[in-house]
């Protein structure tokens, strides 16, 4: 096993995440892939093998530090981009049905292909504003976890996003530095859509030290009719 593969099997261990051949080769293939296309479109900005391993991959992993994903059957993943942090989370956990939601097509064609290269079952990629697909019945009010990396500030991002959370769901937005700030200015746009700020958890990326922060949400009831608005208008005119 080469060094980049060796701590990251060790760190995940030591957080209950324990991880097969087939599993660490699906990473080293995810790897591959998004390093090739990159060439080809704009997916990251971060190739080097450690960095995407700690950046991406980890990274994402982390929001199962806070949760138990045994007990999560179904993840929306707003904005995934080149899949994060939905694809390496089940890629880890292979039981959770998941749906990513892009507006980029692009980026969910690639995804299709990662998901097939991997032969991962339960994935579906949709390329549409995740202000059109969560006024579908399919998707509105139907998930037990939501999640967004890095997609928008809060006020808007709640918008997006908490329409996919079923009653009793979470919503768990990932972000870098102290998000404080744009909680407080989230206050409101918590209310208009039913759900109640839980948590913030703070981490830090192992080697490179940068702080992470998880900010959970519970969904309390039914997203009202109104929302979400009109594509564009989330976060053009956030509910502050
Ligand atoms: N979550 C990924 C990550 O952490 O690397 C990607 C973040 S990237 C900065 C934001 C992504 O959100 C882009 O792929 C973009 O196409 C997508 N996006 C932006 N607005 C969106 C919307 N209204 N509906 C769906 N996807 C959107």
């Amino acid at each position: 096993m080469n060094a980049t593969k060796t701590w990251f099997v060790q760190l995940l261990q030591e957080r209950g995440v324990a991880l097969s051949p087939l599993q660490l080769q699906q990473f080293a293939t995810y790897y591959e892939l998004l390093v090739s296309w990159n060439e080809k479109m704009n997916l990251t900005g971060i190739t080097e093998r450690e960095a995407v391993y700690e950046k991406h991959f980890y990274d994402s992993v982390t929001l199962s530090f806070f949760m138990d994903m045994d007990k999560v059957k179904s993840l929306a993943d707003i904005g995934s981009g080149a899949g994060f942090p939905s694809l390496p989370l089940k890629i880890c956990f292979p039981h959770l049905k998941v749906t990513i939601v892009d507006s980029l097509n692009k980026r969910i064609q690639f995804l299709q292909h990662v998901v097939e290269a991997l032969g991962l079952k339960d994935v579906s990629c949709v390329h549409g504003r995740a202000e059109d697909i969560g006024r579908l019945d399919a998707h509105r009010d139907a998930y037990d976890v939501v999640t967004a990396r890095a997609v928008a500030r809060l006020s808007g991002l709640n918008e997006l996003s908490l329409p996919f959370a079923k009653k009793g769901g979470t919503f768990a937005s990932m972000k870098g530095a102290d998000p404080a700030e744009e909680t407080a200015e989230a206050k409101r746009s918590l209310i208009e859509l039913k759900a109640k700020l839980v948590q913030t958890h703070h981490l830090k990326l192992p080697f490179e030290q940068s702080d992470r922060h998880i900010i959970m949400m519970e969904k309390l009831g039914a997203t009202p009719a109104k929302y979400p608005r009109k594509a564009g208008l989330p976060l053009k005119q956030p509910i502050i």
